[in-house]
């Protein structure tokens, strides 16, 4: 795969570790070897995945010449908090559009990421309601700071377009070449499939440079029929975008929908389970929104014995911790 066609800001200092997890494999009963990479590592303030979608993302806005980005999530969005973060880097101002997915969620003075927006120094924040649409949300920001001689630039949500998929086919070329640099073998990738980018850029990636290693995708919203399609789509369209011989193969698409609960963002007693066995077996702190129910549908995935025994499992941690400080009664 060639990255270099396109545009790109270095934020990574490096690969992320892939770290082994004996104690929390040995409390899950021993039967697959838990590894994890560690893109909860990933520069920008208090890591996580969007960092390497940003790196194509802003790199294709500054060299279009915006002085400004306008992204949108939800109220405790990671990927709100790391655009902000990187805005702030490149000295560009950021506006945010929040979705109040779960109604009556928004809370000005709420902790983790809302806070972090603040203190990251967002431009401004509009809060809309569920299922409102964020792209016309977006066009109309972007509008009227055009009318104040502003040249604004939109991310979509999750940085889920081509452009930010292309950091995570480049993050499935970086595992392989771990993998192969330490001889180990893995059987079997997890990754949170969320607004599809991470999913996608890594079934792709995978491809591109033929590994055989199969990819579970662990909805946090949509049934599982929707976000296959919706991943695959996505996939097609960065393959070509890559300029990939072999592209993606539909079978290639697998998702899991038992683990989101009654709705995309709201706690389960699963989620809860793994973000405690998480911390108390490997000292990693996962979140409540994405890599907690991730991390919940792996532990039941080989609880069900659906890896073989022996297995070599890599779960990549997307990050998302701030958000753990706007659900404290969940946990306590
Ligand atoms: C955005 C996000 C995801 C999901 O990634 P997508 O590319 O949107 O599917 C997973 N984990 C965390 C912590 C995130 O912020």
């Amino acid at each position: 795969m060639d990255f270099t066609q396109f545009p790109r800001r270095r934020y990574l200092n490096g690969p992320t570790p892939i770290e082994a997890m004996p104690e929390l494999s040995r409390t899950l009963g021993g039967k697959v070897n838990l590894y994890v990479k560690r893109d909860d590592l990933l520069p920008g303030a208090a890591g996580g995945n969007k960092t390497r979608k940003l790196e194509f993302c802003i790199a294709d806005a500054l060299e279009k010449g915006a002085d400004t980005i306008i992204t949108c999530g939800a109220v405790q969005s990671n990927h709100c908090r790391l655009t902000a973060s990187w805005s702030a880097k490149e000295g560009l101002d950021c506006h945010l559009v929040l979705e109040e997915r779960v109604a009556g969620s928004y809370k000005k003075e709420a902790s983790g990421n809302n806070f972090l927006f603040e203190l990251l120094g967002v431009k401004g924040i509009k809060v809309v309601s569920g299922g409102s649409d964020m792209m016309g949300e977006m066009a109309d920001k972007a509008e009227e700071l055009s009318a104040l001689g502003k040249t604004p630039y939109i991310i979509p949500g999750g940085a889920s377009n081509a452009t930010g998929a292309l950091g995570y086919a480049a993050c499935a070329e970086e595992t392989m070449a771990q993998l192969n640099a330490r001889g180990l073998s893995i059987e079997h990738i997890v990754v949170p499939s969320g607004s599809a980018g991470t999913h996608a850029g890594m079934v792709t990636g995978l491809s591109g440079v033929n590994a055989n290693i199969p990819v579970s995708g662990v909805n946090v919203s949509r049934p599982r029929d929707v976000q296959e399609e919706i991943v695959y789509t996505l996939a097609r369209e960065l393959a070509a975008k890559l300029g990939l011989k072999t592209g993606v193969d539909r079978k290639d698409v697998v998702c899991f929908d038992r683990y989101v609960g009654p709705g995309y963002s709201i706690p389960t007693d699963a989620m809860v389970e793994a973000v405690k066995l998480f911390a108390r077996t490997e000292a990693i702190l996962l979140d409540p929104v994405y890599s907690g129910k991730a991390a919940a549908g792996l532990i039941d995935l080989i609880r069900q014995g659906h890896f073989p025994e022996g297995s070599n499992v890599l779960f990549l941690h997307t990050g998302g911790s701030p958000a753990l400080f706007a659900y404290l009664d969940t946990f306590r």
